[in-house]
């Protein structure tokens, strides 16, 4: 930021150095999201801030609406379809992202400019924040896209934080996080029946002697096994649901709005697109898969032993199979979880 930005705008040093304080304390992303929102409402004169999450697609550029909100009041942020479609080819949007720096259109009949603010990634666009202003000096772009690099920096390090290195997908301290208020979302509540959105299921899936990979053909195979099998993963399983890298070549999917019936169906298509998937070098690899539906009055530690049964069974039965807890129930495998306080996994 240039030195005499602060003073043109009249802020002093110490309320500068407190609003980047409280946004690099967030920990959450919708409260970093909010956070940047006010600070910018508070140190810049703005009317109203528009903030998207932005992806480029196949199709050009795909914009999700975060927040929205003006100097004076909270607007609810539900734009339709068409709105957004119009935003994501709108020339002016499009010429930010391209040329990488902001862009200020012109004026409406009351003086007020929409600048837009593309918002990068180390190699890509990842958000982009409208502001409608009547106010375009200097100072106000510097400190406004000062704020945006630090809140991309410090969402970085927040994503970062949860996901795998290897993998990218969710990491186990986040399993643990979020299973928490996985449980209490109210997945399998008797009361509501056979409706399926209040259904959820988990599964542990286990790479079939994943051992012989590494040893076989070498470590640096085995990871990049680990990689494909991940990417087949979020390819199959629907946005929604949550994948999470548990250990070295265990996965767990959370499998939102499903019963356990349509749960064994969608994973039994996920094993047999990865054992007729051609892995460079290691060729064919299995998958074993043990899945159980999540009921709410369940402990987590439970509800992971059951599926982690199911999973053994699978193991013992010759690998490369999906079975779920219910199931064994049924045959009479399993006569219920013996509680313990540590899961020993494969
Ligand atoms: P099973 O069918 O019973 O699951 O046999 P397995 O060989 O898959 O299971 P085992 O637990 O014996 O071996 C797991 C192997 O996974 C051992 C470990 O070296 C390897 N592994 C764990 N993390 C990584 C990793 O990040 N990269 C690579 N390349 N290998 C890993
Ligand atoms: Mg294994
Ligand atoms: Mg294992």
């Amino acid at each position: 930021m240039n030195e005499s930005t602060a003073s043109v705008l009249e802020i002093d040093g110490q309320h500068l150095l407190e609003s980047v304080i409280r946004l690099t304390e967030k920990r959450d992303q919708g409260a970093l999201e909010q956070c940047l929102i006010d600070t910018l409402l508070e140190l810049v004169s703005v009317d109203e801030i528009h903030l998207y999450a932005a992806e480029t697609t196949i199709d050009g550029l795909s914009l999700k609406p975060l927040v929205q909100t003006s100097a004076t009041l909270l607007i609810a942020f539900d734009p339709s379809e068409d709105a957004m479609r119009s935003l994501e080819q709108d020339p002016e949007v499009v010429r930010a992202v391209d040329l990488q720096t902001y862009v200020t259109c012109d004026p409406d009949a009351t003086g007020r400019h929409r600048v837009i603010y593309p918002i990068r990634s180390s190699q890509e666009t990842i958000g982009i924040l409208v502001v409608f202003t009547h106010n375009t000096s200097p100072a106000h772009h510097e400190l406004t896209s000062a704020f945006i690099r630090i809140y991309r920096n410090h969402m970085q390090l927040l994503h970062d934080n949860k996901h795998d290195i290897l993998t990218g997908l969710l990491n186990r301290k986040e399993f643990d996080a979020e299973i928490m208020e996985l449980m209490a979302a109210c997945y399998g509540d008797s009361r509501r029946g056979s409706d399926m959105d209040f259904k959820a299921c988990l599964a542990i899936m286990d790479i079939d002697h994943f051992k012989l990979v590494n040893d076989n053909h070498g470590h640096l195979y085995g990871d990049e096994v680990l990689l494909l099998f991940a990417q087949l993963a979020e390819q199959t399983f629907r946005s929604d649901d949550l994948c999470f890298r548990f250990g070295g070549e265990e996965f767990i999917v959370v499998l939102k709005r499903i019963d356990i019936k349509l749960a064994m169906h969608v994973l039994e298509r996920f094993r047999a697109m990865v054992e007729d998937f051609a892995f460079p070098q290691a060729g064919r690899i299995t998958v074993s898969i043990g899945v159980v539906e999540i009921l709410s009055q369940e402990l987590p530690t439970s509800i992971i032993e059951q599926a982690d049964q199911a999973l053994y069974y699978a193991k013992r039965n010759g690998r490369n199979q999906v079975w779920s807890y219910e199931k064994l129930v049924e045959i009479g495998a399993v006569t219920g979880v013996e509680h313990s306080s540590s899961v020993e996994l494969f």
